[in-house]
């Protein structure tokens, strides 16, 4: 078995077991296999291994790899920060954004996803942590950006996404992720309809799910360290 192949299990063991362990089904969590740096050779291999989410952090080089995997029918999430000179780029070409953080930006993908193809799935990005070198909308933002986003067309606003600062205290994880929950939960009870909470990565997906986490973005564990 490849290496590849066998992280794959091993993640999904790992999310599986942190489901249980908060009493929730191991199908409430889908797994973004988060591919940045590594070659298309590497997703088609997780692909092979029935991985169908796939997460990219830079434009040309997701695209790049969204066009040679075409014939896969894959799911691609752009999980990056959103330049607006990359807008058109990312909205004819990825099925998710999960880092949308003004309203700008929002409308711009709106404008660029044109009303012919199915509606580009958005996260809000919040920075959680409040540290000033981070993107994402401020906690205190999000619901103004979250009503603005929901209105405009082309667009599905689906939920939020966070980045907590890295720190293997698993208090201050769920701390964070339990932030991000809260403020889903307040956004629903306005009826935005919100059914995502995007957070978790290799080091910290135990606890954003019991946080709640529907989605995990996994680098590392499943592809191997990343190159400087
Ligand atoms: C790189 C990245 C990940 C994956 O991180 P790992 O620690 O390698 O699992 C998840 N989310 C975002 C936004 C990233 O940039």
């Amino acid at each position: 078995m490849s290496s590849i192949t066998a992280n794959l299990q091993a993640v999904r063991q790992r999310i599986a077991a942190a489901a249980r362990a908060a009493g929730r089904p191991a199908d409430s969590v889908r797994l973004v296999a988060v591919s940045k740096t590594f070659a298309a050779a590497a997703v088609r291999e997780a692909a092979g291994a029935g991985q169908s989410d796939f997460g990219e952090n830079y434009v040309t080089e997701g695209v790049e790899k969204i066009d040679e995997l075409r014939a896969l029918a894959l799911t691609w999430h752009y999980i990056g920060p959103v330049q607006s000179n990359k807008t058109r780029l990312i909205a004819e070409n990825f099925d998710w954004v999960h880092s949308v953080d003004r309203e700008k930006i929002a409308a711009r993908l709106s404008q660029a996803r044109g009303a012919d193809r199915p509606e580009l799935h958005v996260c809000l990005q919040v920075n959680v942590s409040g540290e000033a070198s981070k993107s994402g909308a401020a906690p205190g933002e999000v619901a103004a950006l979250a009503r603005k986003v929901a209105g405009l067309p082309g667009l599905k606003l689906r939920g939020l996404m966070a980045i907590p600062e890295p720190t293997s205290d698993e208090r201050i994880q769920r701390g964070r992720f339990a932030q991000l929950r809260a403020l889903r939960d307040e956004l629903n009870r306005e009826g935005l309809g919100l059914d995502t909470l995007s957070m978790g990565m290799s080091a910290d997906m135990e606890a954003a799910i019991a946080e709640g986490a529907t989605m995990v973005r996994v680098g590392t564990a499943i592809f191997g360290e990343r190159k400087p």
